[in-house]
Parts: structure tokens; sequence; C-alpha cells
């Protein structure tokens, strides 16, 4: 009976491993499609000085909308694209877009306003990706500095030695560099003070919880690293007046999210911009 039994599982194991794969492969499928027939887009979320006040800047963030108008969360669809190369392509045009938005906002008379955008571990490892950013500011003639690029410190985990390489060249282009969620990947402290980052993202789960008692301290704790490390800090995932405020006690300077507006298309986007000059 225990025999039966082991088998059962196994063919129920194997049954569910079989439907995962089908529907991964059904869904780079259509994700291939959607994107070659433009229904990819990229909306904006601002991020707000805290002294000021001031919008400095916005991420750049996917959204899916599929044929029947329905959204495909980028936490499902950005690692379909990882695993089946298409982030690649995806992402050289989501690079296009920010250089595009970039340069609308410079003629809209917004020219401290800054765009960044994720970028992900294949798109990182390919040869090019550097000269190809350079390329891509450079074609569109915008500011290098008005670009941000976003890692997350797992980028560290293969060849730290290459990616330091390449963040430098970056820098040296003037292109600006964030940490993205910071403390809830793999990475060691040492690799922070070699690489030339320009901000550090202090991760949403840690902004979270932030005002409940004693649940502060790895937030406060990054924010006062990035200070001591002269870097800019900047919390996400900020959701009401209590995060904010504890925010602005630890003297963190800037912050993202839906207290002050969620991502939305360039159209809202540039209207929030003119309703918050
Ligand atoms: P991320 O880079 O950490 O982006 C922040 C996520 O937090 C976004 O989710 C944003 O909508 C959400 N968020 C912002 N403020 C709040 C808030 O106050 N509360 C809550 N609950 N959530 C908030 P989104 O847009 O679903 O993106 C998820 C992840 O997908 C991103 O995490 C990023 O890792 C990835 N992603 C999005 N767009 C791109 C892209 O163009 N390229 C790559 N490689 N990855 C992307
Ligand atoms: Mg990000
Ligand atoms: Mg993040
Ligand atoms: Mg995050």
């Amino acid at each position: 009976l225990a025999k039966k039994n082991r088998e059962q599982h196994c063919m129920y194991y194997m049954q569910e491993m079989e439907d995962k794969t089908l529907w991964r492969l059904g869904m780079i499928r259509q994700l291939r499609t959607d994107f070659s027939e433009n229904r990819l887009e990229l909306w904006y979320q601002p991020q707000l000085s805290l002294e000021t006040g001031k919008v400095i800047g916005a991420e750049a963030l996917l959204r899916w909308r599929t044929a029947d108008g329905a959204f495909i969360s980028p936490e499902i669809f950005i690692p379909l694209a990882e695993y089946s190369g298409l982030i690649i392509e995806i992402g050289d045009w989501v690079i296009n877009q920010a250089c595009l938005q970039i340069t609308t906002l410079e003629e809209q008379g917004f020219d401290q306003v800054s765009i960044s955008v994720n970028v992900s571990i294949p798109q990182f490892r390919r040869s090019n990706f550097v000269d190809n950013i350079i390329e891509t500011t450079k074609a569109h003639k915008v500011q290098a500095s008005k670009l941000e690029l976003e890692i997350t410190e797992n980028i560290l985990m293969d060849e730290p030695q290459v990616v330091i390489d390449s963040l430098l060249k970056l820098k040296e282009q003037g292109i600006s560099i964030a940490l993205d969620d910071f403390g809830t990947g793999y990475s060691s402290l040492s690799y922070l003070q070699k690489l030339p980052f320009d901000r550090l993202k202090v991760d949403r789960s840690f902004v979270n919880d932030i005002t409940q008692p004693g649940q502060s301290l790895i937030a406060d704790t990054i924010i006062n690293l990035g200070k001591q490390m002269n870097l800019k800090v900047i919390a996400e995932g900020v959701e009401d007046l209590a995060q904010e405020a504890h925010l602005k006690e630890q003297g963190c300077h800037e912050v993202q999210g839906y207290y002050y507006a969620k991502p939305m298309p360039e159209q809202d986007f540039l209207a929030f911009l003119q309703k918050n000059k």
C-alpha cells in the first residue's frame, strides 16, 4: 500500500510539473506576441524629496495589458521574460522609452526630473549592455545623469569584478545607479563600498512595518548606512503619513509609494507634474 501511495504522489507531482511547464510556455508565447503588438506599456511612479515635497523623478514600471484588456503583473511576467530571454528585447525597449520620456520632460520644462528603470540580471550579463545604454542616451541626446538604472544586489552573485567594471563604466558616463530592494538579497556589505552607487532603495517590506513598535530597526539601519556612505536614500512602498513621519525623523532623503501616487500612464504622470509644480 505504501508503494502504491508513493506512486500516486509521484504521478500527481509529475502532472503538476507538466501543467506548470505548459502554462509557462503558453504565457511566454503570449508575451512575445503581445510585445510585438505593442501591448506592453511603461508607467511611471513619482519619487519625491522629503525635504521639499517636490517630484524629483519617477520609476518606470512595465505593464502588460493583454488583448482582452486584463493586466498581468510584472511579478509574474518579468521572471518569464528573464527565463525565456525575452527580457533582452523588452529591456532595450524600456530604456528607449525612458529616454523618450526624459526628452518629453525636458521639453515640458521639468528638467529636474529623472527616470529610473529596472534592469534584470540577464540584461546585465550581455557583453554589449553598457555600450548599448551609452549609445541609446547619446542617440536621444539626453543628459546621462537623468537616467538611473535600478539593479538588485543579487547581480553581484556571479562575477562581481565584471559587474563592478560595468558599473564604473556607466558611472564614468554620468549614468546614475540605484541599489533596489536593498537588504532582501544576497550580497556582502564589503561590495557596497567598492560599487559606484548613487542611491540606496529601502525595500517596501522594511518600510511596511516601520511604525510597529520595535519593527523599524532594519529600515533605520539601512537609512543610516546609506547616509554614512554619502548615498541618497529612498524609501519605497510608503503608504501612510505615520511612515512618512518616521522616515523624515530618520533623515531619509526621498520617498516613493501609494501615499503619494501609484504608478500611472505617461499622460497622467505629466498631469501629476503640472499639478505639483
Ligand atoms: P520594484 O522595482 O521593487 O518596484 C516597486 C514595486 O512596488 C512596483 O510593483 C510598484 O508598483 C510597487 N509599489 C510602489 N509603491 C507601493 C506601495 O506604496 N505599496 C505597495 N503595496 N506597492 C507599491 P510592480 O509595478 O508590480 O513591479 C514589480 C516588480 O517588477 C518591480 O519591483 C521590478 O522588480 C519588476 N519590474 C517592473 N518593471 C520592470 C522593468 O521594466 N524591467 C525589469 N527588469 N523589471 C521590472
Ligand atoms: Mg525598482
Ligand atoms: Mg524595489
Ligand atoms: Mg521591491
